[in-house]
């Protein structure tokens, strides 16, 4: 499989974005976010803009990718190599495209800088903010997109397969954090989608917390939050480990995590509001007197990005479709004694959820 979209379903990206297009009343769309590039045109580059309107999609780059460029988009564009900056080869090809007045700008991947641009420089046209519309395309995969993401999701279990048999006390959490960094690249992953999180004893209460120098102790929850990345679509897995046998507290604190997330998982399917979703979770962890500790949303899409749509949030009340891939993942989270997060991600299907990580959900006990 090429590092580059599928040939194939180029054309279908595009003609469900142009479809959007027309419904915002929009004759092209500047696209500037560079994942959105990506997945309409193939284009993995660190600098591009795209023009989309009815019958063109134009691509400009910079030199250093001419023949990255060539080689990912194969035809999906039309290439313009620009020898100083994009935005001066934006205007002619704007202008150079017929019947084009009303333009899109993703408000979200702008700077203010280059909105300042649009308002000088390309003066001439009447630009438009919009919001998520390929974002919106991109939360439905296809079965290209599921298989990376499964691929992805495979690196990322057996790097922690390899690291969980390296842990012991006495190692710190960055040390910890090495060790499982090497064995996702050695399991074939391209990148990290994140920083890995690895938080032991009261910092596995610090849902984002970083790495740090603190040492593993015996009697220590570790929370291990990871991902791999497979031909550019990204997994994102959490799993809390003890090392030595646990306490009562530390066991009863896990299983309320373990159930809720089991339950969660169980529940997602086509329908479903993302609010809906959330409350399963969380409805549970509150009737078992942990409400307070759990205050991050349920879960979140992952693909090109590692945060996208969907989200699985009290405010969220658009339902799930077939084709999203979401995170599910409740966590328990008390200041000065430690946290637990079980993450797993699931793809909506028209039957349910389909759980593509397959790592125990289980307590296991280190060392
Ligand atoms: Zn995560
Ligand atoms: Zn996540």
């Amino acid at each position: 499989m090429s590092a580059d979209v599928n040939p194939d379903l180029r054309p279908r990206r595009l003609a469900d974005l142009r479809d959007a297009m027309g419904r915002a009343d929009l004759d092209g769309l500047l696209v500037s976010s560079l994942p959105n590039i990506r997945y309409l045109t193939g284009f993995s580059g660190s600098n591009a803009l795209l023009l989309v309107t009815a019958l063109e999609c134009v691509l400009l780059t910079d030199f250093r990718y001419e023949a990255q460029v060539a080689d990912e988009v194969r035809g999906g564009a039309t290439i313009r190599i620009e020898p100083t900056n994009l935005w001066a080869g934006l205007w002619p090809t704007i202008a150079g495209t017929a019947g084009v007045e009303r333009v899109g700008f993703e408000s979200a991947h702008l700077l203010h800088r280059d909105f300042a641009r649009l308002l000088e420089q390309g003066s001439r046209w009447q630009w438009r903010p919009t919001a998520d519309l390929v974002e919106t395309l991109r939360a439905v995969k296809d079965a290209d997109e599921v298989a990376r993401i499964e691929r992805a999701v495979g690196m990322a279990e057996r790097a922690l397969q390899r690291t969980l048999k390296q842990i012991h006390p006495g190692l710190t959490e960055t040390a910890v954090a090495g060790v499982l960094e090497r064995c996702l690249r050695d399991e074939g992953s391209e990148a990290f989608p994140f920083p890995s999180i690895v938080a032991s004893g009261p910092r596995s209460a610090l849902p984002h917390a970083r790495a740090a120098d603190r040492v593993l102790q015996t009697g220590d929850f570790v929370l291990l939050d990871f991902g791999a990345v497979a031909d550019g679509y990204c997994s994102d897995i959490t799993r809390t480990v003890i090392l030595g046998p646990p306490s009562d507290e530390q066991r009863d604190v896990y299983e309320i995590v373990r159930e809720a997330n089991v339950r969660a998982s169980g529940a997602v399917r086509v329908g479903l509001r993302g609010m809906a979703a959330d409350a399963v979770a969380r409805d549970y962890i509150a009737d078992r007197g942990y409400g307070d500790a759990f205050g991050h949303s349920l879960g979140h899409g992952i693909g090109l990005e590692v945060h996208e749509a969907p989200r699985l949030a009290r405010s969220v009340e658009a339902p799930l479709a077939a084709g999203m891939v979401v995170t599910i993942e409740p966590g328990i989270y008390r200041p000065g004694w430690g946290g637990v997060r079980i993450e797993d991600d699931v793809l909506i299907t028209e039957t349910g959820g389909r759980v593509l990580s397959h790592f125990p959900r289980h307590l296991l006990e280190i060392a």
